[in-house]
């Protein structure tokens, strides 16, 4: 190990500042998404850069985690999902690592062919045999019922482009799927950028240390992640609460790398699911 390794490594021991990412923090400074950050964030915005670093610490202090799930809000659960009810913008983001191999959209990527087709208002059709097994489907499904966005995460660079710099004035409430490793990374960035709600671990097939992310981060990714059934259990309840209490919609359409809701549902004020 390096020196500058075993320093920062330390410094994370320690709690240096508060701090708990500054082995990740520095290993990031090499690489491209952690420069963006630095110009686009932290050096752009310094006030809500030290905010966040002030929620950071406060998190470490009374973390919430519980089965592999972080609550990334102060609040009780029920007065955050009231507020998450009542505003726009909720975010499913789920790692392309979960797509299955035989995904017709292949990984790695933003594209899923069933969201791309999916329309609550016609019957179920499945694109390909391999989506209704598709935990993507699943929770798709669910999120646009919800009237959520769905975002399949790649590259650190892109998480940062397309979900935490545009949240930056306004803040938004997301679901986040990953493994332990980047929910340990992806916390203070995500405290900066004003993103609150859940952090849900990955169980199994996750990376395990920062070379296997680092490859996983270039697309490179043998094994497909999977949630405990815990885990899953909890996500389908969340969105199902939010699709019983938001008005859906019936179907996605892609800008950019986010698949966006759209649409009103025909019926009795929910798309039915
Ligand atoms: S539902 Fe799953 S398998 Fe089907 S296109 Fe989407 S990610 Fe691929």
């Amino acid at each position: 190990m390096s020196f500058s390794d075993n320093l920062f490594k330390r410094l994370d021991e320690g709690r240096f500042l508060g701090l708990q990412v500054w082995e990740f923090s520095f290993k990031s400074l090499s690489r491209e998404y952690g420069r963006a950050f630095l110009w686009k964030v932290v050096l752009r915005h310094p006030w809500r850069t030290l905010r966040g670093a002030f929620e950071y610490r406060r998190f470490l202090k009374r973390r919430r985690r519980k089965g592999g799930i972080t609550h990334l809000f102060w609040e009780g659960e029920e007065d955050f999902l009231q507020k998450a009810t009542a505003e726009e913008g909720i975010l499913v983001g789920l790692g392309f690592c979960q797509k299955p191999f035989e995904c017709p959209s292949r990984r790695p990527n933003h594209s899923c062919l069933y969201l791309s087709t999916l329309d609550l208002d016609q019957g179920e059709e499945w694109p390909h045999p391999i989506c209704r097994e598709c935990k993507v489907a699943i929770m798709g499904k669910k999120a646009l019922a919800a009237g959520a966005n769905m975002y399949l995460m790649t590259s650190a660079l892109d998480i940062a482009c397309d979900v935490m710099i545009p949240s930056l004035e306004t803040g938004r409430n997301a679901i986040l799927i990953l493994c332990p490793l980047s929910v340990q990374a992806i916390t203070l960035p995500l405290l900066i950028c004003g993103i609150k709600g859940y952090l849900i671990e990955y169980s199994s097939g996750n990376c395990r240390d920062y070379e296997e992310w680092l490859r996983a981060d270039r697309g490179v990714k043998e094994e497909m992640t999977t949630l405990s059934p815990g885990a899953l259990e909890k996500v389908m309840g969340l969105l199902h609460l939010l699709a019983s209490r938001r008005r859906g919609s019936i179907r996605f359409e892609r800008q950019g790398n986010m698949y966006w809701p759209v649409g009103e549902p025909s019926t009795d004020g929910h798309a039915s699911v």
